[in-house]
């Protein structure tokens, strides 16, 4: 599962179909650059890997064309958090398993969710479980518990999830309800740290052993950290640790393992095409910034992940040196933290192609000023090209 040959090769492929599409189309807006082949290859790295079931969080990038690409290479479930993303999800496999992971839900939203048709509801609260109403006997209703612990780029522990104490309580009110129990948590998005789920699994084995509750399912979450695909992946470590982790804590009548990455899944299976608008001695403005895909670039660390293109599809010549970065808005608060190291003849018309740029990229377009990435494109099938599926079958 590192980077392989075939990860190399569909990466170069895929440049040279953006070049393409940079001679061809010149694009004066910014242009979204979507992978399929590299997103079902990553699907099935999770599907092959992970040692449970994989579901997608459809937060990190709700476009249809990758809701689709997943029900078709068989990840057929989706964390859902709003009726809008049950409706997404439906419409891109009319099957489609959801679980609704929002713990906080209005009356409106249950009802509507009701006639969609639930296959798990996340609970951090006796309020919230009640609110839900008469449901079913026997469904799944899974605890979310957060353990006061770092370990991913940002924490999301602050806001949902209830202490071990709180879950034990809520877990055996699931029970004594005739629900089926079950547990979740999220890590914290960006997790490099396998010990983080490892100690997770542990709390839960331990909450339900006190709750005196086996538990029909545990959720994993997702948090799996996005890595650019020339770079070895540490997913095969945390799988690992994962599987681990579950023999040890449950060693009996182990529970039926999730997972539901949203980050790893899309990261890198959508490029960015920008483009430079204008150069004033060292700073670069661009036609997206902080308000349109690069939202999520004021919060979290940027990876080296850029490449400078010209208006002919070829590299840009010169040594690196490093670029202040502004968004095309007139607010000076769009301006990416930090800078970039990018050739140094970089200038006004020339193309930036930002790989890896796949998760809550395009879901946190605001459309502030008139702008930001709209536009996606998909681009020619390295299968299409090479007349076989890329996993042989
Ligand atoms: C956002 C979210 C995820 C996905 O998290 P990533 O860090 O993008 O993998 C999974 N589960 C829940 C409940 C979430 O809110």
């Amino acid at each position: 599962m590192s980077a392989g040959e075939d990860d190399i090769k569909h990466a170069r492929f895929d440049q040279a179909r953006a070049a393409d599409v940079i001679r061809n189309i010149r694009p004066d807006d910014p242009l979204a650059l979507f992978r399929p082949d590299t997103l079902a290859r990553t699907a099935q790295t999770f599907r092959r890997g992970f040692p449970g079931h994989v579901s997608y969080a459809v937060k990190a990038n709700p476009a249809p064309e990758i809701l689709k690409e997943l029900a078709s290479v068989g990840v057929t479930t989706f964390d859902v958090a709003s009726v809008a993303e049950m409706r997404a999800a439906r419409l891109a496999d009319p099957a489609a398993r959801l679980h609704y992971h929002n713990p906080i839900r209005s009356l409106s939203e249950i009802a509507e969710a009701k006639s969609l048709g639930i296959a798990s509801w996340s609970v951090d609260r006796l309020s919230e479980l009640n609110k839900l109403g008469p449901v079913p006997a026997g469904t799944e209703i899974a605890v979310r518990l957060s353990l006061k612990r770092g370990g991913g780029a940002y924490d999301f522990g602050s806001k949902f999830g209830a202490s071990p104490n709180e879950a034990t309580e809520l877990l055996r009110t699931v029970a004594k309800r005739g629900l089926t129990p079950a547990m979740t948590f999220h890590p914290g998005t960006q997790c490099t740290d396998p010990s983080s789920w490892a100690d997770y699994i542990a709390a839960c084995a331990g909450i339900a052993q006190a709750a005196g509750v086996r538990l029909a399912s545990l959720n994993v979450g997702g948090g799996f950290p996005a890595s650019g695909d020339l770079v070895p992946s540490q997913l095969h470590v945390i799988f690992a640790a994962i599987e681990r982790a579950v023999a040890t804590h449950f060693p009996a009548d182990p529970p039926h393992i999730w997972c539901e990455p949203g980050r790893a899944m899309v990261a890198d299976s959508v490029w960015l095409l920008l483009r430079v608008k204008a150069r004033s001695g060292q700073t670069l403005y661009l036609n997206d910034g902080l308000y349109g895909a690069l939202g999520e670039w004021r919060d979290m660390p940027v990876p080296e992940r850029q490449v400078a293109l010209t208006p002919t599809g070829q590299p840009v010549t010169g040594s690196d040196v490093a670029f202040t970065i502004f968004g095309p808005t007139c607010d000076s608060l769009d301006r990416v933290p930090g800078v970039w190291d990018l050739p140094e003849d970089t200038n006004e018309g020339d193309y930036i192609l930002l790989t890896g740029a796949g998760a809550y990229s395009l879901a946190l377009v605001t459309g502030f000023n008139g702008y930001g990435t709209r536009d996606f494109a998909t681009l020619q099938s390295f299968r299409d090209r090479a007349g076989q599926h890329p996993h042989g079958g």
